[in-house]
């Protein structure tokens, strides 16, 4: 099995749609339209032109001239950060409004860690001229308030969440609050592949753009439409997905996924779920999460609002254990270095997500002749503060 989950939504022995009876119409509804709606030639004309026109597709794949004499082998930048809103959440965001607008929903919610998916939610919504609310937990409208001003110029409604740790998993519970007291007219857009079918494999649908760009780009640039190694972050693990989509069933690419180790794998301070977590059942998927004995899900932590997350999307799990994809986790201190070193060297700042992939480069060992591709998932406006504060800039 490889690309494609199955009738009930698994990953193998991940996935599937564990939600409150409530949610059962919302649910059913989007898993019985989905595909038909979104394999529709009108829609995909309309998904296309606004890749194109409105978030600037195709995104550039960038030989990284420099840091690739620094490694010693060939690296492959995939622009994201080029996007229009700064990063690939933008892809997803485009997919799901012109899918709610078929569906003929009026209410769009959405759940965010950094603020680029509520950024990027409140953009769509502001061109579709659809009300637009999104849930942020009050620590992550603190740590991103550029975000939060984006949002609200938009028009959106910022509802700050003060439950838990006041992160991401907080803020997604509280869109899922919503979405059951607004069944009928409300569209909940998730920001990642998680949550329960069909939301991983529409939204893996919805990124896969970047691996169908990269292979044509690298054909264009190696005379191969395929790397060696693909490396991208997981937090939920969208844009991992999106990069890793055409390639999944093709064992010459070693897909290296990487995630947030906070202060250290076992700190105890920490974002590596698939490393550390056992499964269980959490937003509505069977995957990989990081909890206790007693099935209480531990807090996470990292430097980066948008891997700060207690799961993995169900996919993402299952190429963990499955072994197609090696996953390799990075502390705070490793990725501020990694963006450090992309921007001296490569004139690009990258997201605080983006650096941990970026820091990945320093752990595996690419030959000099190997294509290694990058996906550089965002830029590094909103995490300024951070990289002035913390690399005493
Ligand atoms: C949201 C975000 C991520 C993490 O989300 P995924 O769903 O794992 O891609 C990574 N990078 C950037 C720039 C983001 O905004």
């Amino acid at each position: 099995m490889g690309k494609k989950v199955d009738d009930q939504g698994f990953y193998g022995e991940f996935g599937g749609a564990f939600i409150p009876e409530m949610l059962y119409p919302n649910v059913r509804e989007l898993e019985e339209r989905y595909l038909e709606i979104i394999q529709s030639d009108e829609f995909q004309r309309e998904f296309r032109h606004l890749l194109r026109d409105y978030a600037g597709r195709p995104t550039p794949l960038f030989k990284a001239e420099r840091l690739s004499a620094h490694f010693g082998t060939r690296i492959f930048l995939k622009r994201e950060d080029l996007n229009h809103t700064g990063a690939h959440k933008i892809n997803n965001a485009i997919g799901q409004i012109l899918l709610a607008r078929r569906l003929g929903k009026k209410r769009i919610i959405a759940e965010t860690g950094a603020g680029q998916h509520g950024v990027a939610t409140a953009t769509v919504c502001a061109l579709s001229g659809l009300h637009c609310i999104v849930y942020m937990g009050a620590l992550d409208v603190e740590r991103q308030a550029p975000n939060v001003k984006k949002m609200k110029m938009l028009g959106a409604e910022v509802v700050p969440v003060h439950s838990g740790n006041k992160t991401l998993k907080d803020a997604t519970n509280e869109a899922i609050r919503d979405w059951i007291n607004h069944p009928v007219d409300t569209h909940y857009i998730i920001g990642s592949v998680v949550g329960p079918h069909p939301y991983p494999d529409m939204v893996t649908r919805f990124q896969s753009v970047i691996s169908e760009e990269i292979r044509i780009q690298l054909e264009e640039k190696t005379g191969r439409n395929f790397p060696d190694y693909l490396v991208a972050c997981v937090g939920g693990g969208s844009n991992a997905a999106g990069a890793y989509y055409h390639y999944l069933e093709d064992e010459r690419v070693r897909l290296i996924s990487v995630e947030a180790a906070g202060l250290g794998v076992d700190s105890g301070k920490t974002a590596a779920t698939s490393l550390l977590g056992s499964t269980g059942i959490i937003h509505g998927s069977r995957t990989l999460l990081m909890q206790d004995d007693d099935g209480q899900i531990e807090e996470p932590y990292s430097i980066s609002a948008g891997l700060d997350y207690p799961g993995v999307g169900p996919l993402h799990a299952w190429l963990a254990k499955s072994g197609r994809a090696t996953v390799f986790a990075v502390t705070d201190e490793e990725a501020l270095q990694a963006a450090l070193l992309c921007t001296r060297k490569e004139g690009i700042i990258p997201a605080l997500e983006t650096a941990h992939a970026l820091a990945v480069l320093e752990k595996i060992t690419p030959g000099k002749d190997e294509v290694v591709v990058v996906n550089l998932s965002g830029r590094g406006d909103k995490d300024m503060e951070t990289y002035i504060d913390k690399l005493g800039i």
